[in-house]
């Protein structure tokens, strides 16, 4: 079976965790600084904090840009479950907004529809590594008001105009999941240009305790004396996954041309068929190609599962992503409705994810096309 995702981590890398494993740090030492540097080099950003995962990464961004409960949200209804998830942790109500069928990525127009006076922030998802939208949404923030919260779980390594995703919202999420950009088994993290909200997301990722004696509430302290803030968490990084990661993020470049390659190939050898509509090229931002996403066209969406089965039996791996989030039984328990975001339903509906990771050989690409072909003909 070619699986439609699969990490690469070779012998530097592993070699790189042997050696913190050897010595007295395997955890918040070196290795973790040296992490957060390299990413916020890469990206552009200022600061950069690490997390245990990106889902505790955005739960640290939302408690650090003040969400309160009954504070409005507005995001994508097109991801992972986590993006609305945390926002309901902190007691934030998610308000989802419309897709671009085109892209998958939020529309604008209909974020800008949905703002009311309790929305506080809108969080941007950059579906399948494609970045969302970022000068329109940013405009519509800061006519607002609003915070802007890029869920780059997939985009590590994308860029949006000049600069790299990471260097443009008031705080970026990355994922450092296995299938995801680069790997540090579980991790994420949240970069940002602001010292306020760096300071916040070092707060709750550490139980909300401070050694900092400026900040120390009670003055005239012993040295060994801390204090609790707010209420926070552990959700740090170990010195062992950081080595993974910075060993990873030299060859995140290269991670991100091998995916591009892959997907220019697809888009090559798979632009013609009738039956399917393939992922497009923007001429202002470039992709990191997390997934491939193919969509049935639209009058044959209820062939979308005997694709999706064809393809397995043909040994090959496919995923859908995603059921939008507010059509879980959770979400709709809590009133959500059907009909909600007519694109993310019509998208959910028609969208199978095909194989793209670094090592996919050019004989496994050739397969995926081949067999792709085949059942177009059967449609
Ligand atoms: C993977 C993912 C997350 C969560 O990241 P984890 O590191 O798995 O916790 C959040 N949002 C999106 C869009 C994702 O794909």
């Amino acid at each position: 079976m070619i699986p439609y995702s699969r990490q690469w981590v070779d012998k530097d890398d592993i070699q790189e965790v042997i050696k913190v494993l050897k010595s007295p740090f395997i955890t918040q030492g070196p290795k973790v600084k040296e992490f957060e540097e390299s990413i916020a080099q890469y990206c552009g950003s200022t600061y950069a904090v690490s997390f245990s995962s990106g889902t505790a990464a955005l739960h640290a961004a939302y408690y650090a840009a003040g969400l309160h409960a009954g504070d409005e949200v507005i995001t994508s209804p097109l991801t992972f479950a986590a993006t609305a998830n945390m926002l309901v942790a902190v007691g934030a109500v998610p308000v989802f907004a419309d897709i671009e069928i085109a892209t998958g990525n939020l529309d604008p127009r209909t974020v800008e529809k949905k703002i009311t006076k309790r929305t506080k922030v809108i969080v941007g998802v950059d579906y399948a590594g494609l970045p969302v939208d970022i000068s329109a949404l940013k405009k519509i923030a800061k006519k607002h008001k609003l915070v802007f919260i890029e869920d780059a779980a997939h985009a590590l390594g994308a860029s949006y105009g000049k600069k790299k995703v990471g260097a443009h919202a008031d705080m970026t999420m990355f994922s450092f999941h296995p299938l995801k950009s680069i790997t540090t088994g579980e991790g994420g993290a949240i970069v940002t240009n602001n010292k306020e909200y760096y300071e916040k997301l070092l707060l709750f990722r550490s139980h909300g305790i401070t050694k900092d004696t400026k900040k120390l509430i009670n003055k005239k302290n012993p040295a060994w004396y801390h204090e609790m803030h707010d209420l926070g968490y552990n959700y740090r990084i170990t010195d062992i996954q950081a080595a993974l990661g910075v060993s990873q993020m030299k060859k995140l470049d290269f991670f991100v041309s091998r995916r591009g390659e892959i997907a220019h190939r697809y888009q090559k050898e798979l632009e013609n068929l009738q039956n399917f509509v393939i992922p497009k090229t923007f001429s202002d931002r470039t992709s990191s190609w997390h997934l491939f996403p193919l969509r049935l066209a639209p009058e044959k969406k209820h062939l979308r599962d005997f694709c999706f089965n064809e393809l397995q039996k043909a040994g090959i791996g496919v995923q859908v992503h995603y059921i939008p989030v507010y059509r879980h039984p959770y979400y709709e328990a809590r009133g959500y409705k059907k009909g909600l975001c007519p694109n993310a339903e019509l998208f959910s509906e028609s969208e199978i994810s095909i194989p793209i990771f670094p090592a996919l050989s050019q004989k496994d690409q050739t397969k995926i096309i081949k067999v792709i072909r085949e059942i177009n003909k059967q449609l």
